[in-house]
């Protein structure tokens, strides 16, 4: 199979093959239709696999690109896999203008503030936030970042944050965001804490195995 029998729109398929990508990985002929279609994900994936344009795809499919607010809420463990994964949206948008924002502990909070508060008379705002869950529950509860679009969460790496300590973090994330949200969570592994997030935050989730 391949890209282009996703029924993508053109746009995302340009920036796909733009960014050099000719074939779709075994976890994208599985994952970006199901994501892209709006249904709850668990992917069972290793780094490596081609995740991370699983997710950006399908999330890149379903935004609105005429509303700038943040619609798209992505949790990685470190600042350096948000940023990563920031630049992949980024990339694989530019041809849709997505506008995302990567939130991140150790930068300065009046910027990411400057960044992400949109409005009609206002220049900024972004389609997608990608950041640590330190820093992105930081921006909610100051409001800096409004939840109110958010329509897709994604979980990257979910053990590796539940092992360094996020646990609480993500759930009061998630208490933040609206009740009826498509959740997508990509772990290598699925221990029972990680089983427990899939329970509590997911709607008939499928589960795809790489
Ligand atoms: P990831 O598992 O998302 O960290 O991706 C691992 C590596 O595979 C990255 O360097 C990607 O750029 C690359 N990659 C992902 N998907 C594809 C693809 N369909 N074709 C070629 N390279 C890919």
């Amino acid at each position: 199979e391949s890209f282009d029998q996703m029924a993508l729109h053109e746009n995302l398929l340009r920036g796909i093959y733009a960014y050099g990508f000719e074939k779709p990985s075994a976890i994208q002929q599985k994952g970006i239709v199901p994501f892209g279609k709006g249904l709850d994900v668990i992917q069972q994936a290793q780094s490596g696999t081609g995740k991370t344009a699983t997710f950006c795809a399908g999330i890149l499919q379903n935004l609105d690109y005429n509303l700038v607010e943040c619609q798209a809420l992505v949790l990685a463990p470190t600042r350096e896999l948000a940023q990563q994964i920031e630049k992949v949206m980024r990339a694989l948008g530019d041809y849709l203008n997505v506008k995302c924002h990567a939130c991140v502990g150790g930068t300065s909070v009046r910027e990411d503030t400057r960044i992400l508060q949109g409005g009609v008379h206002v220049v900024g705002g972004v389609h997608v936030v990608v950041g640590t869950p330190g820093r992105v529950y930081d921006m909610l509860r100051r409001r800096a970042l409004r939840a109110d679009s958010i329509k897709m969460f994604v979980l990257d790496e979910a053990d590796e944050m539940l092992s360094r300590g996020f646990k609480d973090q993500i759930y009061d994330i998630f208490q933040l965001l609206p009740p009826k949200i498509q959740v997508g969570v990509f772990s290598a592994t699925l221990p029972p804490e990680a089983l427990e997030i899939t329970r509590k935050f997911m709607n008939k989730p499928v589960r795809i195995l790489v």
